[in-house]
């Protein structure tokens, strides 16, 4: 890690430069943050989870015709991304009521919308993510209407294929986070997504029981938060072979 060209850290990842021009290397990492970084913690395993888990499910979407940065994956712990403009916007979309929705509204958790919502928030920690709206974000000039009209048909897609795709495994996806970049090539543009999905970025609940396997459970301190990660990643058929700790163990082996 030290030869390479640090470009970003984040509260999760970091980014390197890449073997190639236009290519990063995207390291993640056990920290966990919450409410901003107020929380900090460290979830065992945590890196190796999200790196497999964001892995299967953007080579999925992928499948599906949905751009992603994702090139492949290098090893535990890092995967090779296309090198994108990151678009300033994190784009949330609900399928039941959580988290920032159910309090501002005064719902209680767990009740199912009328419809899929979609919000904008503007991504940063120090303002707290704020929400904006449409109007924001095309006068500020982070994205314009049509780009608009593309992140919320993208993000439509990927929640109708991975609802269907967590219900195969006994999984309600409640809500989600994601984040897009611009691909230049040439005078063309493409928006594509970037960044990662795991379950520190979904709400994802046990379809029987109810019980809380995202990050949630840290937020929460609601204990088990790395047993938690690695049933999605074991559901979706994809135990990291080595188990999340990077240790050879046999018990992991699928
Ligand atoms: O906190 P809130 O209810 O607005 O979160 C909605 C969804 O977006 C949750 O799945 C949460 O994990 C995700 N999220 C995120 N990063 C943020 C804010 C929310 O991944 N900064």
């Amino acid at each position: 890690m030290a030869r390479r060209r640090q470009i970003y850290e984040g509260k999760a990842k970091v980014l390197f430069e890449g073997p190639e021009p236009g290519t990063l290397v995207q390291y993640f990492k056990d920290d966990a943050t919450a409410f901003n970084n107020k929380k900090k913690g460290t979830i065992t395993g945590k890196g190796v989870l999200n790196n497999r888990i964001s892995e299967y499910l953007m080579i999925k979407l992928g499948e599906i015709g949905i751009p992603t940065h994702f090139v492949r994956r290098l090893n535990m712990r890092e995967q090779l991304v296309r090198e994108v403009e990151i678009i300033p916007l994190e784009v949330v979309v609900r399928n039941i009521s959580a988290g920032s929705l159910a309090q501002r509204f005064g719902l209680s958790e767990g009740t199912p919308l009328p419809r899929s919502i979609v919000e904008y928030y503007f991504k940063s920690d120090a303002l707290g993510d704020p929400m904006v709206a449409e109007e924001h974000i095309t006068a500020f000039g982070w994205a314009t209407t049509q780009d608009i009209d593309e992140l919320m048909s993208m993000s439509l897609r990927v929640n109708d294929f991975l609802t269907g795709l967590f219900l195969g495994v006994g999984i309600r996806l409640v809500d989600f986070k994601l984040e897009f970049g611009r691909l230049y090539n040439g005078d063309d543009m493409q928006i594509v997504l970037a960044d990662e999905i795991s379950p520190d970025n979904c709400r994802l609940w046990d379809l029987k029981t109810g019980e809380k396997m995202d990050k949630d459970r840290f937020r929460r301190d609601l204990g088990n938060v790395e047993d938690a990660y690695q049933e999605v990643a074991r559901r979706l058929g994809i135990l990291p072979e080595g188990g999340p700790r990077d240790l050879k163990g046999p018990e992991m082996m699928q």
